[in-house]
């Protein structure tokens, strides 16, 4: 962000300027809501923080700042953004700074950008058929890719180098273009200055990630390590002037033909899954990578369909990602179908084991997704007493109120009553107001989240020097006890705020999901917390950690007793002795308190 944009941030606010749009009332001490201008809903799910100048809305996840609020209401580039709300502040514009020549810049860098993209691609093309390419080929024939489809899908190999790919572009543009890129990274130095850059993808195989029009604007990299030192299996490029992750859906570009020729998008959820399903010959398929769908991928794919067959089962560890995806297609009226396939397999394993044929028919024979939840919640609640009948019933509202459709509410409702034998009077009754009437916003998660997950949460957004020891203590309790901490469904919030520097809280964590939770802790606080609040949140994890060491404990020592290992045996019952004491001082000190 320039020097400007940055004034006008501090300077407006964001309160202010949304109200110059929408209706917004005062909801709590720092925060307002009202009817979301960026989707359909009759009661408020849209919230402004006065204090912290963010705004999120909960029912379809747009969030960020005064600018990015105008850039999407206005529809208008970001420095225009600028100066539109430098405008609305009275904030005088710098002559230079909107003039012609910063606009022609912007565009020169953005064809700079996709030159820097397309030679990197040939890069990584070129290491992947050289003799350092062997590992990745024979990782690619594993998983059944063709020379022919590795073309296809200009698949590479960053090699284990830290200045492979910077040596082949460091004669094509600056230092800063380079760094804009998001192909390399670079270390802070003491002085706070960036450091010299090296490559930021190495020893990955590389996926490359193209816009509607086709040509890369990003990359994905999978390693073929494992272990601590690989770092994480995937590793995507950073949000670039080109590339923006909730804007994208792989493969729309070589898939949107078939999309409007077959009336379907066939929506996979790893991108291994959609090159894997193209390459024999299903081409009118598509990948989320991992997370949620944003309401821009809606809006992309409506261009080209209303009907998606999903298949990825939404319970799996992705689950709420996938869920949140049908659930936000459902209610932008998309017509879904879900395939599942036998034995939990993924589409890319069911066609090596089974054949295309038996995938086709898989696909032909998709169920409605009203067919799909009803045995869903027969399953979940068998039996035909009246409290299972409930329980399913309960489990199904949300999903009919959801629709946006009265017809096909009333056809959910109907089958529902019919399938799971309701014939209580009150039931058919509750089944018939759902029909009726259509839920405005789909609830975040929010029980899921516990007390110590909101302390902790709020202690690692504190911006306030005064409460950084607060902070401090909580940023180390997550990158020293990470197992404390990695069962918790806000895990990956609390690490990315732990490791925001100088940044906004929101602007650090990327999953939609996940960054609602962040909003809705941030929008309900008053004050941050206090040091020993916060201590005594981390004890809490240490106390549930100690305890379900315990546990796997016992097993050992159960399983080594049986096995007569006695020198295994002594260790672990020492290691027990020591928790059991460890706990007990938890305890104590919780007493004490
Ligand atoms: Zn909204």
């Amino acid at each position: 962000m320039s020097d400007f944009a940055q004034t006008v941030k501090q300077q407006a606010d964001i309160v202010k300027v949304i109200e110059g749009y929408i209706r917004l009332r005062k909801a709590g001490a720092q925060n307002y809501s009202g009817l979301c201008p960026f989707h359909k809903e009759k009661s408020p799910s849209f919230s402004v923080h006065a204090v912290r100048q963010f705004y999120h809305c909960f029912g379809c996840q747009a969030s960020g700042d005064v600018f990015s609020f105008v850039v999407k209401i206005e529809n208008v580039p970001f420095p225009e953004a600028v100066r539109i709300v430098a405008q609305k502040c009275g904030i005088p514009l710098p002559k230079r700074e909107f003039s012609s020549p910063e606009q022609a810049a912007e565009s020169r860098q953005r064809a700079k950008l996709l030159e820097l993209h397309e030679a990197a691609t040939a890069f990584f093309e070129e290491q992947l058929r050289g003799p350092e390419g062997a590992v990745a080929r024979e990782y690619l024939a594993g998983r059944g890719l063709t020379p022919e489809g590795i073309k296809t899908f200009r698949i590479g190999w960053a090699p284990d180098s830290f200045n492979g790919l910077r040596d082949r572009l460091s004669g094509m543009a600056d230092d800063e273009t380079l760094r804009a890129s998001g192909l390399f990274s670079s270390k802070e130095q003491g002085d706070g200055t960036l450091g010299h850059i090296y490559d930021r993808f190495r020893k990955r195989v590389m996926f490359p990630i193209a816009n509607e029009s086709g040509r890369v604007i990003a990359f994905t990299g999978r390693t073929l390590e494992t272990g601590e030192k690989a770092g994480p299996k995937y590793f995507n490029s950073p949000e670039t002037p080109l590339y923006s992750k909730s804007l994208v859906l792989f493969n729309l570009d070589k898939a949107r033909t078939a999309i409007r020729q077959a009336e379907f998008a066939l929506l996979v959820e790893g991108q291994m899954d959609c090159i894997s399903v193209y390459l024999r010959g299903i081409q009118n398929v598509i990948a989320t990578s991992g997370t949620a769908f944003t309401e821009p991928q809606v809006a992309l794919l409506r261009r080209h369909t209303g009907n998606v067959v999903v298949n990825f089962d939404p319970d799996t560890a992705g689950g709420n990602a996938a869920e949140k995806s049908i659930a936000l297609l459902t209610e932008e009226g998309f017509t879904i179908k879900i395939v599942t396939l036998d034995g939990g397999l993924d589409p890319d394993r069911f066609i090596r084991e089974r054949g295309v044929e038996a995938y086709v028919a898989a696909i032909r024979g998709a169920r409605s997704q009203a067919d799909y939840l009803i045995e869903r919640a027969r399953a979940a609640f068998p039996g035909a007493s009246p409290e299972q009948k409930v329980k399913a019933m309960n489990y199904l509202l949300p999903h009919i109120r959801r629709m946006p459709e009265k017809l096909a509410r009333d056809q959910f409702a109907g089958d529902a009553a019919q399938k799971l034998g309701i014939d209580s009077a009150v039931l058919r009754e509750e089944l018939r107001q759902a029909a009726l009437k259509r839920r405005d916003r789909i609830e975040t998660r929010a029980s899921a989240m516990t007390e110590v997950e909101r302390v902790l949460m709020r202690a690692l957004a504190i911006t306030d020097p005064e409460g950084e020891s607060s902070r401090r203590l909580a940023v180390e309790a997550v990158g020293r006890q990470t197992a404390w901490f990695e069962h918790l469904g806000t895990f990956a919030a609390l690490q990315a705020l732990a490791g925001r520097k100088a940044s906004d809280p929101m602007d650090v964590v990327e999953d939609p999901a996940q960054r609602a939770l962040v909003a809705e802790v941030l929008l309900a606080e008053t004050k941050p917390p206090e040091e020993n609040e916060v201590a005594s949140a981390i004890q809490e994890l240490e106390e549930r950690a100690t305890v379900v060491r315990l546990r796997d404990l016992r097993v050992f020592i159960a399983e080594a007793e049986r096995r007569g290992d006695f020198a295994e045996l002594a260790v672990l019952t020492q290691q027990k002795l020591e928790l059991d004491r460890a706990l007990r001082g938890l305890q104590q000190l919780k007493d004490r308190v």
